[in-house]
């Protein structure tokens, strides 16, 4: 394979035409016309292998889970996705893996009309970082600061299925082959919500995208809000493949993996009661389960209720880079 230079590879796998920018990759900074009357969301997220991922990971999945973890936080805050720099630190520059890794990325950035306009390249141990840039009218952006006592609590889609197939490569469980394949999709290959983030604009009076975990992330909301919550363990949607498990022997694994388990990238929001017709609606319309798992309380703290109607005595804890 013939060796390919920084700005080769720059020019053969990350330039590509722009929809939507002045100017993208080529020059020392990108120029991007906002909408008028539109606020930047603007977030970062960075992917360090043998933390975030297997280093031996599919290079095109990795593609695709570098820009979703982005695309996410967009949505949880009601934005559209419009703009992405990527840098990245490479061992080396192997264009098969490069190949992949861009088919992967731009497959999501089409999909969601975001254009690559800069980015960094260098050489080092794996690690990607992407700086995502999105529209949302001013005063409409979903934070968490907004969740009410009485607000009823969603997440979307089911929770739980990433972090069971972390589980089964650590040999903590051991997954049939068709629940690891769906367990693996789950965790790379995870679909950003962003319609859902859009839409819930106007409806949702706070929301969150899942990454560390569902009690780690609804407790950032409750924090940012000065509220409690209680929800019903019974109600949190989970695939079939978590559910057998959590009504067995590996009970405690489980919940971990629903409560805890991270890597999720469904949305949690919460909405009033007067609004719930409108979620309801927007779940047929999208359409993607959309499942109410409990309420927002005036006490502070976090409660999860089983199926018996006991609250559990202590909650899994969410994954924290620096927990000792
Ligand atoms: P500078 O030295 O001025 O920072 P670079 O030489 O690092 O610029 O990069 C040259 C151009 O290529 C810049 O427009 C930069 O944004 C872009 N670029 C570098 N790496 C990437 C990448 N991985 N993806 C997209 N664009 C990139
Ligand atoms: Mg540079």
């Amino acid at each position: 394979m013939a060796a390919l230079g920084e700005f080769e590879l720059i020019e053969r796998f990350f330039r590509r035409p722009t929809r939507h920018s002045v100017l993208g990759v080529g020059d020392d900074a990108a120029l991007l016309a906002p909408s008028p009357g539109a606020l930047l969301a603007v977030s970062v997220d960075m992917l360090v292998s043998g933390r975030h991922f297997f280093a031996d990971v599919d290079p095109e999945a990795l593609g695709h889970k570098t820009l979703a973890v982005n695309l996410s936080d967009l949505a949880a805050m009601g934005a559209k996705p419009r703009w992405a720099l990527l840098a990245g630190a490479l061992p080396e520059a192997d264009s098969n893996w490069l190949a992949a890794f861009a088919r992967g990325f731009f497959a999501l950035a089409d999909a969601f009309e975001v254009d690559l306009v800069g980015g960094d390249t260098t050489r080092g141990p794996l690690n990607l970082c992407v700086t995502i840039l999105g529209e949302v009218p001013a005063g409409e952006a979903l934070l968490r600061s907004g969740a009410r006592q009485g607000d009823a609590i969603y997440v979307s889609g089911t929770l739980g299925d990433a972090a069971l197939a972390v589980a089964h490569h650590r040999g903590r469980i051991s997954l049939g082959t068709d629940e690891l394949r769906r367990c693996e999709t789950a965790l790379l290959r995870p679909t950003p919500r962003v319609a859902l983030g859009e839409r819930l604009r106007g409806i949702a009076s706070a929301a969150i995208d899942l990454s560390d975990g569902l009690a780690g992330d609804l407790g950032h909301v409750l924090d940012a809000s000065g509220v409690g919550a209680t929800l019903q363990l019974a109600a949190i949607p989970r695939s079939e493949a978590l559910n057998l498990r959590l009504r067995g022997t590996e009970r405690a694994l489980a919940l971990e993996c629903l409560l805890a388990g991270g890597d999720d990238y469904e949305l949690c929001f919460t909405a009033p009661e007067s609004r719930a017709t409108d979620v309801d609606a927007l779940a047929r319309a999208l359409p993607l389960a959309l499942t109410r798992i409990g309420v927002i309380e005036k006490r502070a703290g976090l409660a999860v209720v089983d199926e018996e109607g006991r609250a559990l005595p202590s909650l899994p804890r969410a994954f924290d880079h620096f927990a000792r």
